[in-house]
């Protein structure tokens, strides 16, 4: 053990024994459906000892597992918040065999300005766990997440989409894991999810993700990407609440099966995957996006996907973007312009 190692050991010990600056109104042991608030402390000009109420219910009857569902962890994703805050209303704890918490909107001030980061921090709430008591208001959230709720839970359901800049065909996702019984079990909850699309991701970059620290608790894992542009549909949001009710009939916290995608004529969930680097199109040039083909349309390598077009020399040829590998376009970007190192589309394979 080096001189770094004993001192980062030291101060995880101190950190591990303060309590979250996070208080919860909500007792996770009780039974029957209780709508609370974590409040987080957050003093300013306008509120000298103002917090932050985070909207949390718990919904818990006999025995059975614990299921934490989040949403609203980037504050220009809708479906997620939306069918939870519907199923939280709807689901009569009387019916249920174990314990459902939701929080609908995990980075409430990112909600209230319609943004990806938080406005008070300018922090992404998917890339600072597992968080910090001492931090940034966005880190103690995550803290608080990492430290309380996860443990509560036997599976993490969070909720995302495209938000303004990108869009799915709509989702449900699982990381490639390092322990195969976890594979196994997590790719059996993503495909009775019953989402048109059931994907195995390659993350780009993987650093403070919730899902990583989750999966490395050795816990159940599932996201989404259900839509995007910085709005929902009819379509995305009842692919989110057939998606979450799924999850409770999976893991035998309501009673009967999941339904399958099937049951309303639809198609059955396609499991795909983005196993390579060569699925994701990163953009090299600033200018007017042109989509060359929508989502959801099967592509062969070396087919045309966009081209960008430089609007202030209109006689500059626009630059092509090619499939790299054949499959379907899973997602592209989303408003009309582009900048180098933007996302502009991603390519998913069938799973063999
Ligand atoms: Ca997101």
């Amino acid at each position: 053990m080096n001189q770094t190692t004993v001192v980062d050991a030291a101060f995880e010990s101190q950190r591990a024994h303060k309590p979250s600056r996070v208080s919860c109104t909500v007792d996770f042991g009780a039974d029957g459906k209780q709508f609370g608030y974590m409040t987080v402390p957050h003093s300013r000009d306008d509120s000298a000892w103002g917090s932050i109420q985070i909207p949390i219910i718990a919904i818990k009857n006999a025995t059975g597992p614990t299921i934490l569902f989040t949403a609203g962890s980037h504050g220009d994703e809708y479906e997620g918040p939306i069918a939870l805050m519907n199923l939280a209303r709807a689901l009569d704890p009387a019916g249920l065999a174990g314990r459902v918490i939701l929080v609908p909107t995990l980075n409430l001030p990112a909600i209230r300005t319609a943004t990806r980061l938080s406005p008070i921090d300018g922090r992404n709430m998917n890339r600072v766990f597992p968080g910090s008591r001492d931090g940034t208001v966005t880190e103690v959230i995550a803290d608080y997440v990492h430290r309380t709720l996860v443990p509560l839970a036997d599976v993490v359901v969070d909720l995302h989409s495209g938000g303004k800049t990108l869009s799915f065909v709509p989702s449900a996702v699982m990381h490639y894991l390092d322990d195969p019984g976890l594979m196994d079990r997590t790719a059996a909850a993503l495909k009775d999810f019953g989402a048109p699309i059931g994907l195995i991701l390659r993350e780009l970059d993987t650093q403070g993700m919730l899902d990583t620290a989750v999966e490395e608790m050795g816990k159940i894992f599932i996201s989404t990407e259900l839509g995007g542009s910085g709005t929902s549909t009819a379509r995305s949001v009842a692919v989110a609440e057939r998606g979450i009710r799924n999850m409770l009939h999976h893991f035998a916290i309501l009673p009967g099966a999941p339904v399958p995608p099937e049951a309303t004529g639809e198609p059955p969930t396609r499991m795909m995957a983005t196993p390579e680097a060569e699925c994701f199109t990163i953009c090299a040039d600033a200018g007017i996006l042109e989509m060359a083909v929508d989502l959801g349309t099967e592509v062969k390598a070396g087919d045309l996907i966009g081209r960008v077009h430089f609007f202030e020399e209109p006689a500059r040829a626009p630059v092509p973007y090619h499939a790299k590998i054949s499959g379907m376009l899973l997602s592209r970007h989303m408003p009309g312009l582009i900048q180098r190192g933007d996302c502009l589309a991603v390519i998913a394979t069938d799973l063999a």
